[in-house]
């Protein structure tokens, strides 16, 4: 793996691409990276500069099949009995690894998403790492309960391997979501197939290159290119062989997965789309609140389905935010993903920028709320940008609550603002959506948050913050942003399946 990201300007492309960019990204099956048998691959374009450096293999049923195999026979070899432990200190190193490379995986990350170095330098990478080191030892100290019966009878549920498990991630978080799933998988004893979102298929393929290294057996990780739907992922959802799908992504991907995994009564576990709010009530800190519901609402241009992307603020001071927001929205820099002081990069292709741009484009025709800032392409970027997937970042006031805007997932840097009376209002504003993933609450009144956070239908709330993370509690969401929880044991449970074992009484 290259070693490093700092580029001499002059010959960019051709410096990132040895650092980084292979002429083809391959499928990794049975320890090997390998082309699609009938050799058909896609140009993958980058969306900063909307060009295309290399291609990816197109995988299919035929891929699913050879990686399905491979990890039948890697299921059934020494990996699932090896002790926790010793699988801990595998995957331990898997995290070292990605620690050593953070460099080049976050260059690779932020060249393959358009979002800046700087975020998958400090957040993306960092985090994949942790994903291994927290759940080798979550895994490596876990426990089970004994049970003695009144016959002196002694009842023990143990949890064992699933087998072969299906992964399956979106392009917003791409390694970091690829390793929150790949790490409680391995450390549980499974053997994988991971189907990355074909839009960033990048670091899980270097990823791999650290398996080998760090100790993991051949077939036990395999990871296949292509498409979704009558493709890659769907092969893989269909498969026999794969006795459970774990997914992140659109709502109506985790509806088509649940129909197609259906024949094959697969375990699922699904985190899917979101509808967050930051809400800032009259007596909160507004140093703490603004700023961070702006980030909220912008970080990663906006595409984290735990993005505060509704604002929803009390009537008093509801001017006063807005102003201050605006002051942080201008201090958002657009810019090349790769610049230091980028603090916004592209979206992750030109398509999606126009399905933002349409929902602006229905707000302005529809006369629905009012448009404070964006709602555009950003003017005056270098040359070398200016047909890269950029939106302004965008707030629209006074949206009404039965909008599009409101009820649909925008998921790009659009930011809605409404504002409330009561508690009971800002409740059912937040609740008042079909997803019910996560939401901010700003208030100095502790007994005031905590009848907020006990009443809206969200699986995560936040008071005073926002993606404010620990890797042991349960991760996902209520209504249409998900079923099953992900993180610290519910990932374990996920992951495995319990066997219990009685020994008659003496
Ligand atoms: P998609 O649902 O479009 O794709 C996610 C993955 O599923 C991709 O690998 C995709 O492949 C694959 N896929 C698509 N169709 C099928 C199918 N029929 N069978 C099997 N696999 C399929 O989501 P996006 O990639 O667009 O990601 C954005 C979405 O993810 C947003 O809705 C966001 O809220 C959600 N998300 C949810 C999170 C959570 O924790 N709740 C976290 C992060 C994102 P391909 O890319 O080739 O289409």
């Amino acid at each position: 793996m290259g070693s490093g990201c700092k580029h001499n300007k002059g010959d960019r492309k051709e410096f990132l691409r040895q650092q980084v960019l292979p002429d083809r990204c391959r499928h990794f099956i049975n320890g090997r990276y390998v082309d699609s048998a009938d050799g058909e691959a896609f140009k993958k374009v980058l969306p900063a500069y909307n060009e295309s450096w290399f291609e990816v293999a197109t995988g299919g049923a035929s891929e699913v099949d050879a990686a399905v195999t491979a990890a039948e026979k890697a299921a059934a070899g020494p990996w699932s009995r090896t002790s926790p432990q010793d699988r801990a200190r595998i995957l331990r190193r898997v995290g070292d690894l990605i620690e050593a490379n953070v460099e080049t995986l976050a260059l690779a990350e932020s060249l393959d998403s358009g979002k800046p170095y700087s975020e998958t330098l400090n957040g993306d990478i960092p985090r994949s790492a942790k994903n291994f080191h927290f759940f080798a030892d979550l895994a490596a100290h876990q426990s089970f309960e004994t049970w003695t019966g009144e016959d002196g009878s002694q009842h023990t549920s143990i949890r064992e391997p699933l087998g072969v498990t299906g992964l399956i991630t979106p392009w917003n978080l791409p390694l970091y979501l690829a390793t929150w799933k790949l790490a409680p998988a391995l450390a549980q004893g499974n053997t994988v197939i991971l189907k990355p979102a074909e839009l960033t298929p990048l670091t899980a393929t270097l990823l791999c290159e650290l398996l080998g290294e760090a100790g993991i057996p051949e077939g036990v990780v395999n990871v296949v290119h292509g498409f979704g739907a009558k493709s890659a992922g769907e092969a893989l959802v269909r498969h026999p062989g794969v006795k459970a799908i774990s997914f992140t992504g659109e709502t109506t991907t985790g509806s088509a997965i649940m129909r197609d995994a259906a024949d094959g009564l697969k375990k699922l576990s699904f985190e899917l789309g979101g509808k967050g709010a930051s809400v800032i009530f009259d007596d909160a800190d507004l140093d703490l609140a603004v700023p961070t519901a702006c980030r909220a609402a912008f970080r990663n241009q906006g595409q984290i389905c735990l993005a505060g992307s509704r604002l929803i603020v009390h009537e008093k001071i509801a001017t006063q935010v807005i102003d201050r927001l605006l002051e942080n929205v201008k201090k958002i820099k657009i810019g090349d993903p790769l610049d230091d002081t980028t603090t916004m990069g592209a979206l992750i292709a030109n398509d999606h920028r126009d399905k933002i741009a349409g929902f602006v484009e229905y707000a302005r025709g529809e006369r629905v709320g009012e448009i404070l800032c964006g709602g555009k392409i950003p003017a005056g970027l270098p040359a070398h940008l200016t047909n890269g997937a950029f939106y302004e970042p965008t707030v629209i006031a006074d949206v009404p609550q039965d909008s599009r805007l409101i009820q649909e997932e925008i998921f790009g840097p659009v930011l809605t603002v409404q504002t409330f009376k009561t508690l009971e209002e800002a409740i059912a504003l937040t609740s008042g959506v079909p997803y019910g993933l996560s939401c901010s609450v700003y208030t100095r009144d502790g007994a005031r948050a905590q009848k907020f956070a006990r009443s809206v239908r969200m699986g995560m709330v936040w008071i005073n913050g926002w993606f404010i993370r620990d890797l042991h509690t349960a991760f996902g969401g209520m209504k249409r942003s998900g079923i099953g929880r992900e993180g610290g044991r519910w990932s374990l449970d996920f992951f495995s399946e319990y066997k219990t074992i009685t020994v008659a009484g003496v």
